[in-house]
């Protein structure tokens, strides 16, 4: 596997880190378990870390050494992916073992993942994660303006490549499937729609609020509304502000705590902090910034806490090609309510295990809040049917399953 700005065992949760490093490292575990030998190569970002991890049974994590060893956003990797191949390439050719299969992640995984496929003739499947023409769109139709053209016009065409080449492509959401069909002319009969997993042992709902309260310091009385998830402007927290300068009008002791963002320490990002300051200064002209607890990154085995904690999880999201915050949320039986689009109109079906509002509207979020926290039943009834339903669903277990036969058709052939 490619994954070459999302190392799997990263920290997650700030700039570069969220869910493509939870989905590659637990679907590489879950194959491994299947009998898969998985090696993820991913760039060197930090020199503290080892060259080589062993993970699962018989699965490692490489790290190839290609420009400073430290954190260097996606869009300024571009430069860098010849040297990645190269090292990977010299890596493969002093080993005993060649690859059977590749899988790439994302546009950066699949560069490295078409340049493999062309070089040793194997197959490659292809896993994006997000896709740079939604992105844009999404920019154009909030933001009313779209920046970094430049690196972006270099992505759309290393996608419209990967999807020319892939061998197979697994799309997370039946909306990304749409968007590589309408947006990139990709074959549909290369798209199988195979959604991410979600640990459920990890994310267990039998814990106790209160004394997590306790534990977190959250006060018992308090109604509080979670966010978790990286700190970016397409993750439409800006609406989620607006939303509780109405709803401090309508329940007392409502508060909104924020999980994700590097914003203090040694390890501050500085997207992060800029992303946390304009936030900051958004909720100070809203008059809510006492409502709101920015907490910052959370060590992902950690977060099931913040869940089990809170009343309702809010998703907020601008484009959200998949989320797998929904999914945890759903395990842990906490009420969600996110906004209709891409993968979490498919997660979510409205009413039934969870509240669905339009994108950007502070004043639907502000209904859907309302009507859970006056119907606290309905809501527990949607939570239940939410965990079943990802009981059912979204093992990793079934997931790799899934991809195992993919893996297996392809190296039939
Ligand atoms: N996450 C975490 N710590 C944080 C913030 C987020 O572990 O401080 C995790 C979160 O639990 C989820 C992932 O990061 O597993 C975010 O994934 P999602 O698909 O929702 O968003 P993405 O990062 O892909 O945009």
């Amino acid at each position: 596997m490619f994954s070459i700005h999302s190392d799997p065992l990263a920290a997650i949760g700030s700039h570069g880190s969220g869910g493509q490093n939870v989905y590659v490292c637990d679907l590489a575990l879950a194959l491994d378990k299947k009998g898969w030998e998985i090696d993820i190569f991913t760039r060197q970002d930090d020199c503290k870390k080892e060259l080589i991890t062993h993970i699962g049974n018989h699965s490692r994590v490489i790290r190839i050494e290609a420009g400073k060893p430290e954190y260097i956003y996606k869009g300024n990797l571009h430069a860098l992916f010849p040297e990645i191949f190269k090292k990977f390439k010299e890596f493969i050719e002093s080993s005993e073992n060649g690859y059977s299969l590749f899988h790439g992640h994302h546009y950066d995984g699949g560069w490295v993942g078409v340049r493999a496929m062309e070089e040793f003739n194997k197959p490659l499947v292809e896993n994006f994660h997000s896709l740079g023409k939604v992105r844009q769109q999404t920019q154009k139709q909030y933001l009313l303006k779209t920046n970094d053209i430049q690196a972006f016009n270099e992505r759309f065409a290393i996608e419209e490549n990967i999807v020319r080449k892939s061998s197979a492509i697994i799309s997370l959401a039946e909306t990304e499937k749409e968007d590589l069909v309408n947006l990139y002319g990709a074959n549909p009969g290369n798209i199988s729609v195979i959604p991410g997993g979600v640990n459920l042992r990890q994310f267990n709902p039998d814990k106790d609020k209160a004394i997590l309260r306790k534990k977190l310091n959250f006060s018992e009385e308090d109604y509080i509304l979670l966010f978790v998830g990286r700190l970016e402007w397409r993750k439409g927290i800006g609406t989620l502000i607006s939303a509780l300068n109405l709803l401090n009008k309508k329940i007392k002791n409502v508060k909104v705590i924020i999980v994700g963002g590097e914003i203090s320490g040694n390890n501050k990002n500085r997207e992060d902090v800029e992303e946390y300051e304009r936030l900051l200064s958004k909720a100070r002209d809203e008059k809510v910034a006492d409502l709101i607890q920015f907490v910052g990154r959370v060590d992902h085995e950690n977060i099931s806490d913040y869940y089990a904690a809170s009343d309702a999880f809010i998703i907020p999201s601008y484009y959200e090609p998949f989320g797998l915050v929904a999914l945890e949320a759903l395990a842990m039986k906490t009420p969600v309510i996110a906004s209709r689009k891409d993968g979490l109109k498919i997660t979510i079906s409205d009413r039934e295990t969870g509240l669905l509002f339009e994108p950007r509207s502070p004043e639907d979020l502000y209904k859907k809040v309302v009507e859970i926290y006056e119907n606290p039943s309905f809501a527990a009834q949607m939570a239940e049917k939410g965990r079943k339903m990802v009981e059912e669903k979204y093992s990793w277990n079934n997931i790799a399953d899934q991809i195992s036969e993919i893996y297996n058709n392809l190296l039939k052939k």
